[in-house]
């Protein structure tokens, strides 16, 4: 039986994609060849890797306002670094916001590129909230945010108006919500939540904030040189990209993010008012700043654990325990998983709460 997979990443993708993978596996667009085996130089390739980064400016509503998409590979992390390698400028500095264990990574390797002036902080708080209410310098050469912190469970609702460029890791909630995507200078995300499979990362880049920070980079870590081979500057991650471009094909499909975010804020409101009617359980992060994708819980009561883990289990349920740092339970619901699932977790919370 297929699991509801709450897994925080790698983790669900719609069904249509795992099909449709393992048929271009077997044969790759009736060529006779396997995606596992084509060069990605071929004619078929070059078209998967067009489309996918067309499909990621269509979807974001940035096609002809200066943007580039690319298909890189090292994860989100090496973006960490890939961004003040780019943007930094020699003896510059660059501005932070530390809103989780994701951001506070971002920030350990911007210093080794030079001043990293952090905004705010919730890391006194165990991140349990999102910071707000601080300044962002205007001499930085950037600001970098985190826009949904996957570990805590919390999110950004507004993104800061600044005049310097904006940087914002979206691994968590890529594809899942309107924002006005054109606030942004950098947008990256690792495929492995709402894309793709693990093994690509989307960088999503205003060309003209490149070539700026006077660094001499290498090629691999240069944007530029990536924008320049048009995501092909090595052998790129062939199979995560194609199955990030079905990914994004369902997502087309569907009606786009607008449609998406509908059905990603009924499956929230469903499970975050089940944790806030029953008495069993209470929310981790801070309400205002709740994220629609991981929805980070705890039983009040952990003598209740053993019941709770042996009911969802036994219903099918896979994935929920929650990050160590913050214990209880997460339950990701990213684009890819039905509201059908998140009533299966809230009718065994209610189970739950009947047989205590
Ligand atoms: N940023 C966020 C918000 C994440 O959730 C993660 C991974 N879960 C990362 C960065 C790191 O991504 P990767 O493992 O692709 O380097």
């Amino acid at each position: 039986m297929k699991k509801h997979n709450y897994s925080a990443g790698p983790c669900i993708l719609p069904q249509e994609v795992f099909e449709k993978s393992a048929q271009a596996i077997l044969d790759f667009n009736n060529s006779g060849l396997s995606i596992l085996e084509i060069s990605h130089r071929s004619k078929d390739f070059v078209a998967v890797m067009d489309e996918a980064r067309a499909l990621v400016l269509e979807l974001l509503g940035l096609e002809g306002k200066g943007y580039q998409a690319l298909f890189l590979a090292g994860g989100a992390s090496l973006e960490f670094l890939m961004v003040p390698y780019n943007l930094m400028k020699v003896n510059g500095k660059a501005a932070y916001l530390d809103s989780g264990t994701w951001a506070s990574a971002a920030i350990k390797e911007a210093k080794y590129f030079g001043e990293t002036v952090v905004v705010a902080s919730s890391k006194e708080q165990n991140y349990n909230n999102v910071p707000k209410g601080y300044s962002i310098p205007a001499d930085a050469d950037y600001f970098h945010c985190t826009s949904n912190n996957t570990i805590f469970g919390t999110q950004m609702k507004e993104i800061p108006t600044t005049n310097i460029p904006v940087v914002c890791d979206m691994s968590s909630d890529i594809f899942s919500r309107q924002l006005d995507f054109s606030k942004f200078d950098i947008i990256y995300a690792g495929a492995q939540k709402n894309m793709g499979p693990a093994g690509t990362t989307l960088v999503v880049i205003k060309e003209e904030i490149l070539g700026k920070n006077g660094r001499e980079i290498p090629s691999m870590l240069d944007y530029a040189k990536h924008i320049k081979a048009e995501s092909m500057y090595n052998t790129p991650p062939v199979f995560p990209v194609y199955a990030s471009l079905l990914t994004l094909q369902w997502l087309k499909k569907l009606g786009g993010i607008a449609a998406i975010e509908k059905i990603n804020n009924a499956k929230a409101e469903l499970l975050y008012n089940e944790i806030d009617r029953n008495p069993l359980f209470k929310g981790a992060a801070a309400v205002e700043d709740r994220s629609n994708m991981n929805a980070t819980f705890l039983l009040n009561n952990p003598e209740h654990a053993p019941i709770f883990d042996a009911m969802w289990k036994e219903a099918g349920i896979s994935g929920l325990p929650g990050h160590r740092s913050v214990g209880g339970y997460r339950a990701s619901m990213y684009n890819a998983m039905p509201i059908e699932s998140v009533q299966v977790l809230v009718d065994v919370m209610q189970a739950l709460e009947k047989s205590i």
